[in-house]
């Protein structure tokens, strides 16, 4: 049994206090090798071959300079946006970690939205911010949020349910047009069949690697994902991929 159990440090604190100092410490030793973990980002795209490869460490090419700007534009607009959802906003960046599926990450923003303005949808919900190209954001808005954003968005409220023992309600993806600064927000309700099927791909990566061999669970070779992966130069199905979606945009010209 440790201090976190009895709930008492050597300070002589106990309860709650001492479980936050114990946090607190551990968390300044970083002495603690926890192994890998899979990031919702990563999972949320869907390839369990490229989810392993990051789990083994593959290198990826850097980055190009214009890729890092937009990248961090994107920051700025995540801290931007997290602002204007302080009225209703309980946390930002909220870690949780998973040990059955080796799943940890922070979830963009926690907002309750109290009773005072809506009795009927009042609670906890889970917030995905996402900024995007006007042309993306066009498509969004007629579409619907792109798949792999509603997987994080699935990820981030069974995290949080998990770690926290929360009752989210549900989650919002919450989209900003880099160009026009027009915002478009949708509801999207926790989804329990594409988490079971996404944890069980998970259990599956995992089991593969301990074999010491790749899974070989990948996206549809006419799926957009992998032309945007970084591992495409070195990876057969997403080369077979292009070449595929090559010939299938010959096909409908011939
Ligand atoms: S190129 Fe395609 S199949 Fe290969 S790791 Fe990337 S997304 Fe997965």
């Amino acid at each position: 049994m440790t201090n976190w159990d009895l709930g008492v440090s050597m300070r002589g604190e106990s309860g709650p206090a001492a479980i936050v100092r114990a946090a607190v410490e551990e968390a300044l030793s970083g002495e603690k090798d926890e192994g890998k973990y899979i990031s919702p980002s990563s999972l949320a795209r869907g390839c369990m071959l490229y989810v392993a490869r990051e789990i083994l460490g593959f290198p990826k090419p850097p980055l190009e300079p214009r890729i890092k700007r937009m990248f961090e534009v994107g920051i700025e607009g995540h801290r931007r946006i997290e602002r204007y959802l302080r009225r209703m906003s309980l946390a930002q960046e909220v870690f949780f970690q998973d040990d059955r599926y080796r799943i940890k990450g922070y979830c963009d923003a926690l907002i309750f939205i109290p009773p005072s303005l809506s009795e009927e949808h009042s609670g906890l919900y889970a917030v995905e911010i996402k900024t995007t190209g006007s042309w993306e954001f066009g498509r969004i808005e007629d579409e619907g949020p792109r798949e792999d954003h509603r997987r994080q968005l699935m990820i981030y409220i069974w995290g949080l349910k998990r770690y926290y023992g929360l009752p989210i309600r549900g989650g919002i993806a919450f989209y900003e047009d880099r160009d026009s600064l027009e915002h478009r927000l949708f509801d999207v309700p926790y989804d329990e069949p594409l988490m079971e099927e996404l944890l069980g791909k998970v259990e599956g990566m995992w089991g593969a690697l301990r074999k010491g061999r790749l899974p070989d669970d990948h996206p549809p070779l006419e799926h957009w994902v992998h032309r945007y992966c970084p591992y495409l130069d070195i990876c057969e199905v997403g080369k077979e991929a292009l070449e595929y979606q090559r010939e299938d945009m010959l096909g409908q010209y011939y």
